[in-house]
């Protein structure tokens, strides 16, 4: 009988890595690998399902050995999972009568509850040991009886990432799993110590994963189901194979040859994406990141976006926490990313940038805010677009510059107020020019229901979705936005069958408006585009509506 083990998804969340439903982190797969590779049968459970089923935790106690992945060094907001609490993490520990129980991941940096707290870094109970730097290889050698530290070696992990590829069937999401594809960790702008709040230094120089061991990685999910992928698991694609030095030139010949080794490995692809993109990268090289953008937008699949880590439009903060890129820098990469990828391909903009923002960091003032605001006007009145603009307070971790400088709780009334301006006055303006009415967005996986229900498409940064219909849980609907909300639109399934409509979802269609709902529904039957526009008016949606009657 072979050994078994289980591994407890507590979900990360890193400046460079996201495994929080619907993504599956690389640290998963290849834990997963590694535990085969020494004859385990591996049993995979997310925190959200011991969570709603507390009866599997005497599935826990029938492992022989129990590994936890979790941490969250950035604080976000999800829809698709909450990742652990470091209590949860404990009583996982503690519940479990597993002879063995080992927890890795980037909790071993510390833990804090949400951005705008220092996290801390401490021994985690209930565990028998922590594995120390890359999971998988603390994970191998603890069980060559050698030391749970870990030093990432690709040439180590690639194996394992193919082997334990078949763990993403046990997802509960599956087949709606969204893949996180490591091709790098550690960040080049390290070499001068790295940006204050960040824990991507903590990994080093700059590792970068060989594309064969990618494109196999790629055609073992592909082979098991999976269809969704994001090129994430690094800090900067484009400095993807890229030379020495802190913002090393674009190599667009090694993008070109690592997006198209990933088509050729999954031909059934639905979702191709990218995530973290620098913009000093961007702007100090242009033409290579130009070509580099291209090979990308060649391969991927449309809307799709590129996240800047931005933080601040002050200059003197730049200075004070040794970020990136300063405001004209990002400016200017902005402009770029919407030249090469503004165009609509399946209705969506091919590629945008997203913009990070972090508040809290060291040298802030009330002037900050202002800078910040500037900016995002100057943006949006330059005619540009960008898909999201994240505002989060730093949470920063013992061993980087902001854990002891920093401006947390100084300006809290003023972050509020810059959080409301950017809902209120560049949110809803970038909606509308990203998602106009009439705009139709396919494959909508329906993730809450109810009679407003909640989907977004596979992707980076999907834009989310309300549904005035219930629906049911994980389908997937084709559905045309009829208006917004400051993080969100409204939409209806097409085609919209407006003899049937319920009167709840009526009232959303453009040109009707509660006002008009019950000359609608009066109406009714309308048998022709001309009936219905005598009632609504003529707007962008007339052409996904259905005048059937049943
Ligand atoms: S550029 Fe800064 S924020 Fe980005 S990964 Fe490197 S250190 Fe972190």
């Amino acid at each position: 009988m072979p050994a078994d083990a289980i591994i407890i998804d507590g979900y990360v969340d890193e400046p460079a890595c996201l495994g929080v439903p619907p993504y599956i982190s690389p640290y998963i797969r290849t834990v997963a690998g590694a535990l085969i590779s020494y004859g385990f049968s591996v049993r995979y459970l997310t925190i959200d399902q011991l969570r709603t089923g507390p009866a599997k935790v005497n599935e826990l106690s029938r492992a022989d050995l129990l590994v936890m992945i979790a941490g969250v060094t950035v604080p976000g907001k999800y829809l698709g999972g909450t990742p652990a609490t470091l209590t949860e993490i404990q009583q996982v520990g503690h519940m479990c009568r597993s002879p063995k129980k080992l927890i890795g991941g980037p909790i071993g940096f510390g833990y804090a509850p949400e951005g705008g707290q220092k996290a801390i870094r401490q021994v985690i109970s209930g565990f028998d040991a922590l594995l120390e730097g890359e999971p998988a290889v603390a994970l191998d050698n603890y069980l060559h009886g050698e030391k749970p530290v870990g030093t990432l070696d690709y040439a180590r992990t690639d194996p394992w990432s193919v082997a334990g590829s078949g763990i993403i069937a046990q997802h509960p999401g599956f087949p709606h799993v969204m893949c996180e594809m490591e091709t790098a960790r550690g960040c080049s702008h390290g070499a001068t110590g790295g940006c204050s709040f960040c824990t991507e230094p903590f990994y080093g120089r700059p590792k970068y994963r060989r594309i064969d061991g990618i494109a196999d990685e790629v055609a073992a999910l592909h082979s098991h189901g999976a269809r969704h992928f994001r090129v994430g698991r690094q800090p900067d694609i484009l400095a993807y194979g890229a030379g020495a030095g802190e913002f090393p030139a674009p190599r667009p010949d090694l993008l070109e040859a690592l997006f198209s080794a990933i088509r050729a490995a999954a031909p059934e692809i639905k979702t191709l994406h990218i995530d973290n993109t620098n913009p000093a990268t961007i702007a100090r090289h242009e033409e290579a990141s130009r070509e580099a953008l291209r090979a990308i937008i060649r391969h991927h699949t449309p809307g799709d976006v590129a996240a800047f880590g931005m933080e601040t439009a002050d200059p003197a903060v730049v200075a004070a926490n040794n970020l990136k890129a300063l405001p004209d820098e990002v400016f200017r990469a902005i402009g770029i990313v919407n030249e090469e990828g503004g165009q609509r391909r399946d209705n969506v903009p091919e590629l945008l940038p997203g913009l990070n923002f972090v508040c809290g960091l060291s040298g802030e003032t009330e002037e900050t805010y202002e800078r910040n605001e500037q900016f995002l006007v100057r943006v949006r009145d330059a005619g540009l677009s960008v898909r999201r603009v994240n505002i989060r307070q730093v949470m920063p971790f013992p061993g980087t510059p902001a854990y002891t400088e920093n401006t947390i709780g100084k300006y809290e009334r003023r972050f509020r107020a810059f959080k409301e301006f950017v809902r209120q006055t560049i949110d809803l303006p970038m909606l509308q020019r990203v998602f106009p009415i009439g705009t139709v967005l396919h494959d909508l996986h329906i993730e809450v229901s109810g009679n407003l229900s909640f989907g977004r498409q596979m992707g980076s940064y999907p834009i989310l979705a309300g549904i005035p219909l219930r629906l049911p849980e994980r389908s997937v609907i084709d559905a045309v936005v009829v208006d917004w909300g400051m993080r969100s639109i409204t939409a209806l399934p097409v085609p919209i069958r407006i003899n049937t409509l319920p009167a709840s979802a009526i009232r959303w269609l453009p040109g009707v408006g509660k006002k008009r709902v019950a000359a609608v529904i009066a109406k009714r039957p309308f048998a022709t585009i001309e009936a219905y526009r005598r009632v609504a008016g003529s707007s962008a949606i007339d052409p996904v509506l259905d005048f059937s009657v049943d």
